[in-house]
């Protein structure tokens, strides 16, 4: 992929006028570098503080508030995260960004024009349908089993039975995502090399043949096509942020009950689809340690999300108060064992 190239010519004038589609009413143009407010964590443009700094030879956005240095990639995921907006990764960040670029690469894009973002994203609805792709595309891709995943608990009998591929080009671990009848729905892929990881992220919807399969996170949730039969039985559910949640839940001995929202929000549709389905009794919230010390704003965010929906099932969230965890790290990470001690102190909202 040619992000470098998309990056280094994005254009400061485009910024500008990207910025303020996405709500920004202010900005301060300093020649090196153009300030505008922290809409990154902000949802409210008019109450942030003129914080965000995008500095025009790094083509990187700082935050220096809360969210620190980003690349054009990983500030709209913020921006769409920070208002639970459903975004679908080739639309709406890689079509965007490519449109405040000079550069143009030859295949897969056309030109969009929006005239403010914010008002389309305002006026998304929820559901869309979802495209269901030729479940045999996933055998363009080989099977192997990357040390990466495998040193990091995930099994081979985990990465079997969940599909798990390579792309040698890519260099990239593929994730096919089913939906709850195990249509093929979306690929993704886990990138590994670092600096790809470092600009756009780990994980990343993939581009086979010019075509991205990317879909709305969002209306999802994977592994219920494999686990719900589990959840059903067992009555309890356990939520998680990336696919490796699910996979390394794989190896501990008891039934996996696990889903992941590949992402850092659980809404309305995916709690919907939940209780249609397996109707757990319980749902426990299991996302990365966030916490910075001395801070709650990410317990805040744990039980808001609980308080939310606890009319609808029993909640709870897993909080680490003990260590047990380093900082970015999920619950699974570090083992069976740890992951059921967070599991006995986790925190029930009623
Ligand atoms: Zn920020």
């Amino acid at each position: 992929m040619n992000y470098k190239e998309i990056i280094n010519n994005l254009k400061p004038e485009a910024i500008i006028s990207l910025m303020e589609k996405l709500g920004v009413d202010r900005y301060s143009d300093r020649g090196d570098y153009i300030i505008f407010p922290t809409i990154c964590h902000n949802a409210d443009a008019e109450e942030a503080s003129m914080k965000l700094y995008y500095y025009k030879n790094s083509h990187l956005f700082v935050c220096y508030t809360n969210c620190e240095s980003m690349s054009i990639f990983k500030f709209l995921k913020e921006y769409y995260e920070t208002r639970s907006i459903p975004y679908n990764w080739y639309d709406d960040i890689y079509k965007v960004i490519l449109d405040c670029s000079s550069f143009k690469p030859t295949e897969g894009f056309e030109a969009i024009k929006y005239n403010s973002l914010s008002e389309k994203y305002r006026t998304r609805k929820q559901e869309q349908v979802l495209e269901v792709y030729p479940k045999g595309l996933i055998d363009t891709f080989i099977k192997e089993y990357p040390v990466e995943w495998l040193e990091d608990g995930i099994s081979k009998k985990a990465m079997d039975k969940y599909n798990i591929r390579f792309s040698i080009p890519q260099n990239k671990i593929i994730i096919p995502h089913y939906n709850v009848y195990g249509d093929l729905i979306g690929i993704r892929g886990r990138a590994l090399d670092p600096e790809e990881v470092e600009t756009i992220g780990k994980y990343m919807p993939v581009q086979i043949e010019g075509k991205w399969y990317a879909h709305p996170l969002s209306m999802n949730l994977y592994g219920l096509n494999y686990n719900k039969d589990n959840i059903k039985k067992y009555g309890i559910c356990y939520v998680g942020e990336a696919e490796k949640f699910c996979l390394q839940m794989e190896g501990f001995d008891f039934p996996n009950c696990s889903v992941a929202v590949c992402g850092s929000q659980f809404n309305k549709y995916q709690l919907n689809l939940l209780l249609k389905t397996c109707r757990p009794r319980e749902i426990v919230i299991c996302f990365d340690k966030e916490e910075k010390p001395g801070e709650n704003k990410y317990f805040d965010k744990l039980y808001n999300i609980c308080n939310k929906y606890k009319n609808y099932c029993n909640m709870s969230f897993i909080y680490d108060t003990r260590n047990l965890l380093k900082l970015k790290e999920s619950p699974t990470d570090c083992g069976q064992k740890v992951f059921e001690e967070l599991v006995k102190r986790r925190i029930f909202v009623r």
